[in-house]
């Protein structure tokens, strides 16, 4: 079974139609969707729509929960907050009401996954060893799969307890080889390793290796409906640098 997994589109269009064509192209058996389809970015409902079309598994991130009012603005920096005060006024019914119905972690039979991590899977990111150790002993799959960094990476467990790995660039493939690992595909719609381009993930659990991907698409136009919504200008500025 072959597996596109992607995460963090954040209402980036753009970025979700130039990843489509090549997971149609790699024809998968199924779409995993990691959440935060929305926040942040300007084409939400479009977003929503694709993604409850073609994912077979979604989760919901903490954007889509502030989104849907389910957490407050409070908890978000001052631009992120403002992306979702305007998010939660163009949301249309099809879109909340599956935004609603998703959990932010979710079982299947090759994987676990999680928005955020396995000791908080809305809010604790795995960007250290510690957070990654501490997500792969709260679990028992093979393979554990997260998004909310935004942050591509490969992590592998020894029997020593001891871990390697780390970013996970363009290119990166790894041995699905039974050996516990957690990755991360990194962000459709908002990278933030450096690399503007979005990112996804194509897992073959027959062949036995996952490999990153990034694809290039138009970031100046979501730049200029960023800009033409009323987003803040510092949303538009970070997708050029993949920050
Ligand atoms: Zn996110």
């Amino acid at each position: 079974m072959r597996v596109a997994v992607i995460s963090d589109i954040h209402a980036n269009l753009h970025a979700l139609e130039a990843v489509l064509p090549e997971i149609e192209a790699a024809a998968p058996e199924a779409v995993w969707c990691l959440g935060d389809v929305v926040g942040y970015g300007p084409r939400p409902n479009e977003c929503c729509a694709i993604v409850e079309e073609r994912a077979d598994v979604c989760l919901v991130g903490n954007h889509d929960l502030v989104c849907l009012g389910r957490i407050g603005l409070e908890e978000f920096n001052h631009e992120a907050a403002a992306a979702a005060a305007w998010t939660r006024k163009q949301l249309d019914e099809p879109s909340r009401s599956f935004l609603d119905s998703l959990s932010p972690s979710a079982g299947v039979e090759q994987a676990q996954l999680f928005h955020a991590s396995a000791r908080d899977p809305v809010w604790d990111y795995v960007l250290t060893d510690e957070a990654a150790l501490a997500t792969l002993l709260l679990t028992t799959a093979p393979l554990v799969l997260v998004g909310h960094s935004h942050v591509a990476l490969a992590v592998e467990l020894r029997d020593e307890g001891l871990l390697s790995g780390g970013l996970a660039p363009d290119g990166s493939e790894r041995e699905l080889d039974g050996a516990r690992r957690l990755m991360n595909p990194g962000s459709v719609g908002q990278p933030r390793d450096g690399d503007p381009r979005a990112a996804w993930l194509l897992l073959d659990f027959e062949r036995r290796f996952a490999s990153f991907r990034r694809v290039a698409y138009p970031i100046e136009r979501t730049q200029n409906e960023i800009r033409d919504a009323g987003l803040p200008e510092a949303l538009a500025a970070r997708l050029d640098h993949g920050q």
